[in-house]
């Protein structure tokens, strides 16, 4: 038994390795209707996210398949287990809430917020250069589900 496992910085350290070696919805989406590549070229992320949206806009499925680096894959398999059957609308909403608590516009134990989990990445903000490794996943998920394009960089 340890005493520091439940230290937040232990916590999230454990989350990333532990996501890395089983990411969750790892796979390609067959039943996909909206799909995206994202690409992170300052660190060489890059994953496809693909998400199966029904008709009144809720997320029944989602999948992602890539490499990056244990941050952009922690956070890409967090994303997916956080957006499933949320609708569209929610899922952007979290994204916008994710981004803004990593460029520290959002103080996620003083404001409200539905970040949940989310909220062990927070100490990435202070790695300003991995900021666009964590948010990767969710950009290239808005670009998935606006249909705008289906390749984004963050450069
Ligand atoms: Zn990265």
């Amino acid at each position: 038994m340890t005493q520091s496992g439940s230290h937040a910085s232990d916590l999230y350290q454990q989350v990333i390795l532990e996501h890395n070696q089983k990411p969750r919805n790892f796979k390609v989406l067959e039943t996909a209707n909206a799909y995206a590549l994202g690409k992170n070229p300052l660190c060489g992320d890059q994953f496809a996210v693909y998400v199966s949206v029904s008709d009144d806009g809720t997320i029944e499925d989602i999948g992602f398949q890539g490499m990056g680096c244990a941050i952009s894959k922690a956070c890409a398999s967090m994303m997916t287990t956080q957006v499933k059957g949320k609708t569209k609308v929610d899922a952007l909403q979290l994204k916008d809430e994710f981004q803004k608590m990593l460029l520290g516009e959002l103080n996620e134990t003083t404001e409200a917020h539905h970040l949940g989990k989310l909220t062990m990445f927070s100490g990435v903000k202070q790695y300003p250069v991995r900021v666009k490794c964590a948010t990767l996943a969710w950009h290239t998920l808005e670009a998935a589900l606006e249909g705008k394009a289906s390749e984004i960089s963050t450069e």
